[in-house]
């Protein structure tokens, strides 16, 4: 009975330590860094949150509906909130997956860093991955980001997009998706379109 007693303090105090020690972490960090800036980082960074890109949409005749951005250079637009401030910023704001910019602070880099003009709090957001194509079998998000102390609420779909026909693999290029889009896939002589597109943006 008492050497059972025993071993689950033993079990247990290992728990409590570690909790005890993440937490002195922070000051051993702050005696390490003495200057303001390199703080206990979790306090400083504002909160994160992973937000994807999802689209409906009816395709007929195509599929594997994707932005054209091979190279990491498509730009993708956003209308953007603080979310110190909660202010949604009215001008689309253009983001490529290949920008880089520097946080303030050192407290490394993200895909795009901005500054909310209404607070002046810098917030930034990464993309995680190259497009997914838009599979209309099995949808998945498009993208997936992760923002900090800014959320995106709005996406519009500018720039060229790619697809293939269903049956023919017909490759279509230059696809705007800035409205509904019709052509003709002549290799399977048929109408092909895609049209009642809906972006949302959900937390992933
Ligand atoms: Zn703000």
């Amino acid at each position: 009975m008492g050497s059972a007693t025993v071993a689950m303090v033993a079990q247990w105090s290992p728990l409590s330590n570690l909790n005890i020690s993440q937490r002195s972490d922070c000051r051993l960090r702050n005696n390490r860094h003495p200057s303001p800036r390199n703080r206990c980082t979790s306090r400083r960074i504002p909160n994160m949150v992973k937000l994807s890109l999802n689209l409906k949409a009816e395709l007929a005749g195509v599929n594997n509906l994707a932005p054209a951005d091979e190279d990491g250079d498509f730009t993708y637009f956003f209308k953007v909130e603080c979310t110190s401030c909660r202010e949604v910023h009215n001008n689309w704001v253009g983001i490529s997956r290949n920008e880089e910019a520097e946080i303030s602070g050192s407290k490394g880099n993200a895909t795009w860093v901005w500054r909310c003009k209404n607070c002046k709090r810098e917030s930034s957001a990464s993309f995680e991955n190259a497009p997914v194509s838009y599979d209309k079998e099995a949808p998945k998000p498009i993208l997936t980001f992760e923002c900090r102390g800014c959320e995106f609420v709005e996406f519009k779909p500018d720039g060229e997009w790619v697809c293939e026909g269903e049956e023919s693999g017909t490759k279509f290029e230059g696809v705007d998706l800035t409205e509904d889009w019709y052509d003709y896939d002549e290799k399977a002589g048929a109408e092909v379109s895609i049209i009642d597109m809906q972006w949302e943006i959900k937390r992933a």
